[in-house]
């Protein structure tokens, strides 16, 4: 006998709304209805959590990895690491070991990566994800799909990134096969890697969506074996931009004699800089260098407000430098090196936007935005 139903969200990492125009044969006959839907500014730290639980990054709390707060860091002593050669600390693969480490030693569940941000200031930062969002009670504030359908006793199969994609397709289709779940939040991550490697125009991510494609009509078939009724949702975060030009925004506010930690602290993300004054002659002067720059500006509040970014408190920045559209920062404290896609852009841009495409009615569903996909999860239980 067959199960009853099962909704099957899958998650396809940086499938913009771009890229599937530009690959229309991507599940073109079994998805009819599709949907463009405004991207959060920010990376998956933002994106991720406002898909889960329908809120921005103002309700719910996370936005980007690391803020000011030398007084909460919890892993001051990488600070001593810093005496420690080049060579060693600037190595990818020890760089990933010790976050590792840092995350073990002080009991982050989340996900935690100290990327590329030197030893000496990584002290003035604390992290936001600290608890692992995938399981209910992750969110810093508010509830998300997972306490949902816990608090509902649905059974469920959400494991989030720290599972690999081959692994997350294994164990549910076992579980399809033994009519185990009713409700799945896949991944696949593979998108987003290569498109950050090649850019959006190789041959490579036509190659991959076809591989995409046969995946996923192989899970719908075999849902539909098992099961009376198959929803089926497959959905991105957000898009990819090309990226042409590198820009050394660190130079430029390394001219200005100020002190890092005394004067300013800055994180830089790849597509964003993120400062806090710490007096006001600080403030004057890189708010001024930076107005020169011509490849990105500064953002307004009222902005920030409507992009539901907007922190009270300035926990994630005083002041928010978004680089425009192809510009990436070169380096950051997120990379050293110039890549030839990225994502974290104005989510106006053509390129920022996701998608969303679906077996079901879209709409008259209200679905504008990324985080309205919490809502259409929602209404499956
Ligand atoms: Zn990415």
């Amino acid at each position: 006998m067959k199960g009853k139903r099962i909704a099957l969200f899958i998650f396809v990492d940086a499938l913009g709304w771009e890229i599937l125009q530009a690959h229309p044969f991507f599940l073109s006959d079994i998805a009819k209805n599709r949907r463009r839907l405004k991207t959060i500014l920010g990376y998956s730290s933002a994106c991720d959590p406002s898909i889960i639980s329908g809120l921005t990054p103002s309700e719910h709390g996370h936005w980007s990895c690391f803020y000011y707060s030398p007084e909460t860091c919890p892993y001051k002593w990488v600070r001593w690491l810093g005496i420690l050669p080049d060579f060693l600390t600037n190595n990818h693969r020890i760089r990933h070991r010790l976050s590792q480490l840092i995350a073990w030693v002080h009991g982050i569940t989340g996900y935690f990566q100290i990327y590329n941000v030197p030893f000496k200031y990584l002290p003035y930062f604390d992290y936001a994800e600290k608890k692992w969002m995938w399981e209910p009670g992750g969110m810093i504030r508010g509830k998300s799909i997972v306490d949902l359908l816990s608090a509902k006793g649905i059974s469920y199969y959400v494991k989030g990134p720290h599972t690999s994609d081959v692994q997350q397709w294994k164990e549910v289709e076992q579980a399809i096969d033994q009519q185990k779940i009713e409700f799945a939040y896949l991944f696949l991550g593979k998108l987003d890697a290569l498109m950050h490697g090649w850019g959006t125009r190789d041959r490579s991510v036509g190659e991959l969506l076809g591989e995409y494609d046969r995946l996923i009509r192989n899970l719908i078939k075999r849902a539909e074996e098992h099961y009376e009724q198959v929803d089926w949702y497959v959905f991105s975060d957000h898009g990819m931009h090309n990226v042409q030009q590198p820009v050394d925004l660190q130079k430029v506010i390394d001219r200005l004699d100020l002190v890092y930690g005394k004067d300013y602290a800055a994180m830089y993300d790849s597509t964003m800089a993120r400062f806090w004054f710490l007096n006001d002659p600080a403030k004057q002067k890189i708010t001024h260098a930076l107005q020169q720059v011509p490849e990105g500006r500064w953002m307004l509040e009222k902005e920030l407000r409507e992009l539901g970014v907007y922190f009270p408190d300035h926990q994630y920045g005083d002041a928010i430098f978004l680089m425009h559209s192809n510009m990436l920062i070169v380096p950051s404290y997120m990379g050293a090196k110039m890549i030839a896609g990225m994502h974290g852009y104005h989510p106006d841009d053509a390129d920022s936007y996701a998608a969303i495409l679906s077996n079901r009615n879209l709409n008259d569903q209200n679905l504008e935005s990324i985080k309205d996909i919490f809502r259409l999860m929602e209404k499956s239980l």
